[in-house]
């Protein structure tokens, strides 16, 4: 599903985002990314979303170079990636449904099956009930999940998260990276960036660590 082969990003500015970093991730695998801050997770990422190029090695997302992508390819790259955000990034004037229909509208589904692929999202996420509530009404923890049901509702390869649980207590934590657990179990490829080591170790699927660009450790946490 994914391959860095001495993958390289230097910034404009001279920084380097990571150093020559190779590392393989099967299809249905779950990996956690972890660092301190400015190791270079949010690099990562970005390179996969193809919001930034490598500026050296090569990259490949399910068979696409993206070294050489070019601007129109990017939408369908993107379709085929759901990403998490830490604060959720939900429109709060629009109910739950219309938040997680968000990308459909946008892919241009019909309402048939828009109805039918949110209701599928919500209940991934075991929300289907507080699909017509607004954001305001829930819960931290739901409203987390209110945005993995929308980085879902496309049916993604590839499930992306940027400290998804960074703003939660312990037990919310834990609740949320089981959501992600099962989402894994049906197939999705899932990569998550987090700092809870406390969390990661209870869990038990591969982790990749990096510090200053560099992988320093790849194995079961
Ligand atoms: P992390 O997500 O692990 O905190 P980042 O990927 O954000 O790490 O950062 C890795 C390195 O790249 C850091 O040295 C950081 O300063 C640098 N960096 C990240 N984004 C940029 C940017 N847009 N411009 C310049 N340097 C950047």
């Amino acid at each position: 599903m994914i391959r860095f082969e001495q993958v390289g990003k230097k910034y404009p500015n001279g920084h380097i985002g990571l150093h020559e970093l190779t590392f393989r991730v099967r299809k249905g695998e779950f990996v956690f990314v972890t660092g301190h801050s400015g190791a270079g997770k949010s690099t990562m990422l970005r390179l996969l979303l193809a919001m930034e190029r490598p500026t050296s090695g090569k990259l490949l997302l399910a068979g696409q170079n993206l070294g050489q992508i070019t601007r129109s390819q990017i939408p369908f790259l993107r379709r085929q990636i759901g990403v998490v955000f830490q604060n959720h990034q939900l429109l709060f004037d629009r109910s739950v449904f219309d938040n997680v229909a968000l990308p459909l509208r946008i892919l241009g589904l019909s309402q048939a099956e828009i109805n039918q692929r949110v209701s599928l999202a919500l209940e991934r996420v075991s929300l289907k009930e507080k699909a017509l509530q607004a954001p305001a009404d829930l819960s931290t923890g739901q409203q987390q999940r209110v945005g993995i049901a929308r980085a879902i509702v496309h049916q993604p390869a590839l499930l992306l998260a940027d400290e998804p649980t960074g703003n939660l207590d312990p037990r919310l934590a834990a609740e949320i990276m089981s959501v992600f657990e099962d989402i894994n179990k049906l197939g999705t490829t899932v990569v998550i960036a987090s700092h809870d080591l406390a969390l990661i170790a209870r869990m038990r699927h591969r982790m990749l660590t990096l510090q200053r660009g560099r992988i320093i450790g790849d194995g079961e946490a």
